[in-house]
């Protein structure tokens, strides 16, 4: 159990059920709980420098989502890199709307965090507690659609760790399984599955890990669950009947990614349940990066690997990187031929 350095909390968490909780719980414990205007903008926290970034981390803010924009997911792929397609291939995304949900940022800190857009901002775990208004706002959505939408709800946070701290995933799935319409998914790095196995979830709870090389998850993806447990994860929540989804994610482009990645994919032929191998999908997304991630791992990690390789990486506007188009067709030729190869019946939702 995560338990923060500080609380930082706005008064008004205290009128929802979940805030009194929590912030009940760590005064218990003895832990400083600071009251903040506003979770979008805590001082204390926008002054601190970037080394300091492991140390805010450590800290937990408790606040009321105040915007609930939903954002169209579809074909971002589509037509960009997609030459190379194999029969498997539909180039679409899971999701249709990214909803944003009951927390933003986490506790772990992979190098390439995509929630890194805002160091001061961004990083630190934040939850809202303000759940009802959040998951009504997407069953009426889901309701009013003509087409069973998919609704991304993972896209800030990772909500299986979430769920260790806030319970809010179990909830979810029980508040949400008897609407009639629509799909719930999310992505996650970690292996704390156990408390949603026994959930009736009918089928309406897509969950999708992402993983990387042994190695990668180790240096990269400091805090997250290691590549073992994550496999075997996806295999009980197969076992429990959830539509699974795999993501290889972020592929990132190491000296001996050629090694790395087929070690991967070959030790999840090895370990992946026969259940899985039947009905799991792959998305396959290659790493993008930034100027703000190179300027906080330079002086928050200074001895860790720099993901950033000027030989290979591009700059795609906005401080933004990826890799360059020679170099990223090239990997994508070679991961979907190893995928032909070890998982020629699962469909690829999405290369991108
Ligand atoms: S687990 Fe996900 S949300 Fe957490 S630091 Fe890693 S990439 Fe970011």
């Amino acid at each position: 159990m995560f338990l923060p350095k500080s609380v930082y909390y706005e008064k008004e968490s205290e009128n929802y059920e979940l805030g009194k909780e929590l912030l009940t719980r760590y005064r218990e414990k003895g832990i400083p709980c600071i009251e903040i205007a506003n979770h979008n903008n805590i001082e204390e926290m926008r002054k601190k420098s970037n080394s300091e970034f492991p140390n805010m981390k450590q800290n937990l803010i408790i606040g009321i989502r105040k915007t609930h924009n939903f954002v169209p997911n579809q074909d971002k792929g589509k037509g960009k890199w997609n030459n190379v397609k194999n029969e498997h291939s539909t180039e679409h995304k899971i999701s249709d709307f990214l909803v944003p949900y009951t927390s933003s940022g986490c506790i772990a800190m992979c190098l390439y965090c995509y929630l890194v857009c805002n160091y001061n901002k961004c990083a630190y775990l934040r939850l809202f507690v303000n759940r009802e208004q959040m998951l009504d706002k997407i069953k009426r959505v889901a309701n009013q659609s003509e087409k069973d939408l998919v609704l991304e709800i993972g896209s800030n946070s990772d909500l299986i760790l979430e769920n260790t701290i806030t319970g809010n995933l179990n909830w979810t799935i029980e508040n949400f399984v008897e609407n009639p319409k629509g799909f719930l998914t999310f992505p996650t790095k970690f292996d704390m599955v156990d408390p949603i196995l026994p959930l009736n979830h009918k089928g309406k709870i897509i969950v999708r890990m992402s993983i990387n090389p042994k190695e990668i998850v180790r240096t990269v993806e400091i805090g997250t669950s290691p590549l073992e447990k994550r496999v075997q994860a996806i295999n009980k929540l197969c076992d429990a009947d959830y539509p699974i989804g795999i993501l290889i994610a972020p592929i990132i482009l190491v000296e001996d990614w050629r090694e790395k990645y087929t070690e991967l994919v070959q030790y999840l032929a090895e370990n992946l349940s026969e259940k899985v191998k039947k009905v799991a999908f792959f998305e396959l997304i290659f790493m993008t990066y930034s100027y703000i991630h190179r300027k906080i791992n330079e002086e928050a990690f200074p001895t860790l690997l720099n993901l950033y390789n000027p030989n290979i990486m591009t700059g795609r506007g906005k401080g933004k990187y990826t890799y360059n188009r020679e170099v990223r067709e090239e990997a994508e030729i070679f991961l979907r031929d190893l995928m032909r190869k070890y998982f020629p019946n699962n469909e690829i939702k999405y290369i991108v």
